[in-house]
């Protein structure tokens, strides 16, 4: 179905962090930092749209654990959780993924930057937002 289906099968070999029924973490090929870990749901789904709510709070319930414990164990001063939903904000492999970027300094592997946008109406975002 995809790549990320053929590592939980056992089809593709992986670097298994942490397993359990509904969720599996595997470090990340590409290790933006030391540990860079991904999160994944055992069920395929694409992206957070489209995945159902209890889901999503088993793969939070998996952050949370791995997160500090990433931290801890690699002593690294903090980290990024991140999920890329769509083409247009970077992702690439389409079943959903959360990513565990530790951070050891403010000028390692990762870079975001927050630009500030021609100043909005905060009330008509609200509208617009809430629906
Ligand atoms: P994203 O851009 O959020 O879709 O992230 C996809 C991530 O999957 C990238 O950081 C890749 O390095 C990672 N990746 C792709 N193939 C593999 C693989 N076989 N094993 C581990 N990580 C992978
Ligand atoms: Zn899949």
């Amino acid at each position: 179905m995809c790549i990320f289906c053929d590592i939980i099968s056992g089809k593709i070999p992986s670097s298994k962090v942490y397993e359990d029924d509904d969720v599996l973490a595997i470090l990340d090929v590409s290790q933006v930092t030391f540990g860079h870990t991904l999160v994944m749901p055992k069920k395929h789904v694409a992206d957070i749209l489209e995945a159902d709510e209890e889901t999503v709070v088993k793969c939070a319930k998996v952050i949370s654990k791995l997160s500090k414990q990433i931290v801890h164990n690699t002593g690294a001063a903090g980290c990024n959780v991140l999920n890329n939903c769509g083409e247009v904000a970077g992702q690439t492999v389409h079943h959903l993924h959360f990513h565990i970027i530790p951070r050891y300094s403010e000028s390692d592997a990762v870079c975001f930057q927050f630009n500030e946008s021609e100043k909005q109406n905060l009330a008509k975002v609200l509208e617009k937002v809430k629906g």
